[in-house]
């Protein structure tokens, strides 16, 4: 039973595959008239199965994409049993079934189920029927064809991937089931001491490493010094606001191996970098992307949009029509000199849950981007920032900064750049430290809020 469950997810995948490869080379016209056909398919689909979505969408079901309300993380777990589109899957169940059983064990011995960070409240769950799941990891592979590097059977390439220590995490998850023999992966945990990571990479020579982008930076860092050794074709990094400094040091290391990408829990990769390295491409032939402002109205390329909502075109166990992510994105004005027909996100500017919200002037609410914070910080010469929201005010800790250093003028800086916000500032203290603290993922967002009401509406994880 287990190995036609792993040959069948093989077969799918190479399917899934070879299908990715041919809808890159599409124009735009072809992918909206794919994207089209392949939505009427799925809301038909759902509108029949999901009980949720048939009232959520009622009387909108022949109503244009935009039209439609926007599913939120909340909602869509409040409505989980009724979402799906099998009759069969229990929240209840499989809650107990991700404290009860092993990792890997699939729910019902036919879903895949990654929970989101379990550091906040009641993770949310993801579930993946085998060829749902193949589409995740064909995503994941394409990220990697964009990057020059061909995964293929018969083909070893020795990868390392640095990942969360909680197994059901995306990352974990993913690279556990793609550890074919001609696909060797050496998994690290994000919680290691940082001398053992370079250790066991020493000896282990990867040709291509996945880590979260503040971890990547560390390690470039070693890498620079001498102490680590090993000569990188691909760096993949995701799950974190990728900072201009991280970017720089991890591009003196290993000039040109950097891709970025954006991937998250309820859909896997959501968008890469390509060669040209002039922005992350969205995967528009697996999912509709729209990015919109504060009123959900969809926001004009070039300008910030507030959240981006995504609409999973191959998810149909547990569907996602305008779900949305919450992260800031970007997009750029002009397409990418590599032809592909899809859109750029020019950079992604932070993570909803590195958002922070501050009292206003004229007594309301303001939202602090984490660009507010970039654009002081990243101009610094000193060698990682975390901004940490506590309840008497915000702490900036600064790590490896030069004796010339004051903190008066950084402070003055954030002062001002809050303030340019409308907000009322805070009490601001700087603390230097030797390291900046990662959560319990391995992550180390450089933005975060320590008050308790601030929930993350997303959590995303590198694949
Ligand atoms: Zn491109």
């Amino acid at each position: 039973m287990e190995s036609m469950i792993k040959t069948d997810l093989f077969l799918s995948l190479l399917k899934w595959r070879r299908r990715l490869k041919r809808q890159e080379r599409w124009n735009r016209e072809q992918l909206e008239s794919y994207q089209a056909q392949a939505l009427n398919r799925l809301r038909e689909f759902v509108y029949t199965r999901s009980p949720f979505y048939q009232k959520f969408h009622c009387g909108l079901y022949r109503a244009p994409l935009r039209e439609v309300p926007i599913l939120t993380k909340s909602l869509m777990m409040e409505n989980f049993d009724d979402l799906v589109t099998d009759r069969r899957i229990h929240l209840d169940e499989i809650r107990t079934h991700l404290k009860r059983v092993p990792k890997e064990k699939r729910y019902q011995d036919r879903y895949w189920i990654i929970p989101t960070s379990a550091t906040t409240g009641d993770p949310s769950v993801s579930l993946f029927n085998n060829n749902e799941w193949a589409a995740v990891l064909a995503s994941g592979i394409r990220s990697y064809d964009w990057a020059g590097v061909r995964i293929r059977p018969f083909h070893r390439i020795r990868a390392a991937a640095i990942v969360s220590k909680v197994p059901t995490n995306m990352t974990a998850r993913v690279t556990g089931t793609i550890h074919f023999w001609w696909f060797p992966t050496l998994r690290i945990s994000a919680a290691d001491p940082l001398s053992s990571m370079v250790e066991r990479l020493n000896r282990w020579q990867p040709e291509i490493l996945q880590a979260y982008g503040g971890i990547a930076s560390l390690l470039a860092e070693e890498q620079l010094a001498g102490r680590l050794k090993i000569a990188l074709r691909v760096i993949a990094t995701g799950s974190e606001t990728m900072s201009r400094s991280w970017r720089e040091r991890i591009d003196s290391a290993w000039k040109g191996c950097l891709f970025d990408r954006y991937a998250c829990a309820e859909a896997g990769m959501v968008a890469s970098e390509c060669d040209r390295h002039c922005g992350l491409h969205f995967y528009e032939d697996l999912h509709i992307v729209e990015t919109v402002d504060e009123k959900n109205q969809p926001a004009p390329p070039g300008e910030p949009g507030s959240r981006i909502l995504i609409t999973d075109l191959s998810k149909y166990t547990q569907p996602l029509i305008r779900y949305d992510l919450g992260d800031f994105v970007r997009t750029a004005l002009d397409s990418c000199r590599c032809g592909r027909p899809f859109i750029l996100a020019e950079e992604i500017q932070g993570r909803t849950r590195e958002i922070l919200h501050l009292p206003s002037l004229n007594h309301g609410q303001v939202v602090l981007q984490p660009s507010v914070f970039h654009q002081v910080l990243d101009a610094l010469p000193i060698n990682g920032w975390q901004i940490i929201q506590q309840e008497d005010g915000l702490e900036i800790l600064v790590r490896k900064v030069p004796d010339d250093f004051s903190d008066e003028s950084l402070v003055q800086s954030i002062q001002q750049a809050i303030s340019a916000m409308g907000a009322i500032v805070p009490p601001i203290r700087v603390k230097r430290v030797s390291h900046i603290p990662g959560t319990p993922h391995g992550k180390t967002p450089l933005v975060k809020s320590n008050l308790r009401e601030r929930a993350p509406l997303t959590t995303s994880a590198p694949v």
